[in-house]
């Protein structure tokens, strides 16, 4: 086991307002889920790029590069508005890595203006306590930090022997809601390490959940039962998250195919660094039209075209967001044609792990 760190509490203080703002978060959030149920006309959760680059490089990710520059502020917010005048509920700011962005605090005081629910995906690495009360003053409601293994190997270096230091800074200082993910599956070298995570973020006072990787063909692969087992044992100590989604990671743990309706391109969006709109991080590349020039129609059409690859999706966010529209509308329309760009983009691609959010 990493060596922990010694955890002080968060103050009186502090406790008082992380209370306030969970009920004020909560609040949002069933009103949000009240929105959704009533209408299908507006994205429930976008993930935005602000930064592609990223301190890290870890060996399976996809997601960032060592050279790219942050999207300008003015730009950022550009965006931010078209999603608000959609009715977005949710933006959570992913990466690359976000906290590189300069001016981050700025983008998330302007999702909370325009009155949208903000969180973050972050690998953790640049928070300290001046930077943890840069984002309570920001507004930020969500964060999360996926860490891979107990301590770092050659793949990757989100450890909990590196970042316990900065969970227990967490735990005095935020006054958002933290979660940590874990990783089971092919690639990761022991197991027991997710429940060891889990674990730890539970003490700190944190939700868990875990994730499930597929191998590099984009196949779901199920878990040993000594996995399954962590698994479902890493299920029940995130019982408190709001985020969690049992039935759907139980059929990936099991590695079965799952009957859904993904209204990705609709309900859910993914604003890469370049502004396009794509189906999800794992599906980049279509439709690829600019956020500015993505009309009402277009996603109309996305909400009832049927997405090949949905029986062997393992993107929580975008099955959580299901939910709501499962039960309605079925699906009957095949992707649009897409005309050749302008510039050479990423192709439509199945990437084989889903690890690469930070
Ligand atoms: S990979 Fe999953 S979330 Fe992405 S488009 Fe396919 S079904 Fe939807
Ligand atoms: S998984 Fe996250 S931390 Fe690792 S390289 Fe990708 S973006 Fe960076």
């Amino acid at each position: 086991m990493a060596e922990e760190t010694k955890v002080v509490g968060a103050t009186a203080k502090t406790r008082l307002r992380r209370r306030l703002r969970f009920l004020r978060t909560r609040a949002r959030e069933l009103k949000m889920i009240g929105k959704a149920l009533v209408s299908t006309k507006h994205p429930i959760l976008v993930h935005i790029i602000p930064m592609r680059q990223c301190n890290l490089a870890c060996t399976y990710c996809n997601e960032f590069d060592d050279f790219s520059k942050p999207v300008p502020l003015e730009e950022m917010k550009k965006r931010l508005d078209a999603l608000a005048d959609m009715g977005t509920s949710i933006i959570t700011i992913s990466g690359g890595e976000p906290l590189m962005h300069p001016e981050l605090d700025e983008v998330i005081r302007h999702m909370r203006r325009r009155g949208m629910i903000a969180g973050l995906i972050t690998n953790g690495f640049y928070l300290n306590k001046e930077r943890i009360e840069r984002l309570n003053e920001a507004g930020l409601e969500h964060l999360q930090i996926s860490i891979d293994n107990v301590v770092p190997d050659e793949v990757s270096k989100k450890s909990l022997k590196t970042l316990d230091g900065r969970l227990v800074m967490l735990s005095q200082y935020a006054v958002f809601q933290v979660n940590i993910n874990s990783v089971l599956g092919s690639g990761v070298k022991d197991p027991e390490d997710a429940l060891k995570i889990a674990h730890r973020a539970v003490e700190l006072g944190f939700t868990s959940t875990v994730g499930i990787i597929h191998d590099n063909n984009g196949q779901l692969r199920p878990l040993g039962p000594h996995e399954q087992e962590i698994f479902e044992e890493v299920m029940a100590l995130g019982k408190r998250s709001f985020s969690r989604f049992n039935e759907f990671q139980h059929n990936v743990a099991r590695g079965r195919e799952h009957n859904w309706r993904c209204r990705s391109g609709s309900r859910y969006l993914y604003i890469c660094e370049d502004g396009l709109v794509h189906w999800c991080s794992q599906q980049r590349g279509y439709p690829g039209i600019p956020l500015a020039q993505y009309t009402p129609e277009m996603r109309h059409r996305e909400y009832s075209t049927k997405k090949f690859c949905a029986p062997r999706c393992t993107v929580s966010c975008v099955q959580q967001v299901g939910i709501l529209d499962n039960w309605r509308d079925p699906q009957n329309l095949n992707p649009m044609p897409m005309t050749p760009p302008a510039t050479p983009q990423a192709e439509l691609v199945q990437i084989g792990e889903v690890r690469g959010d930070s």
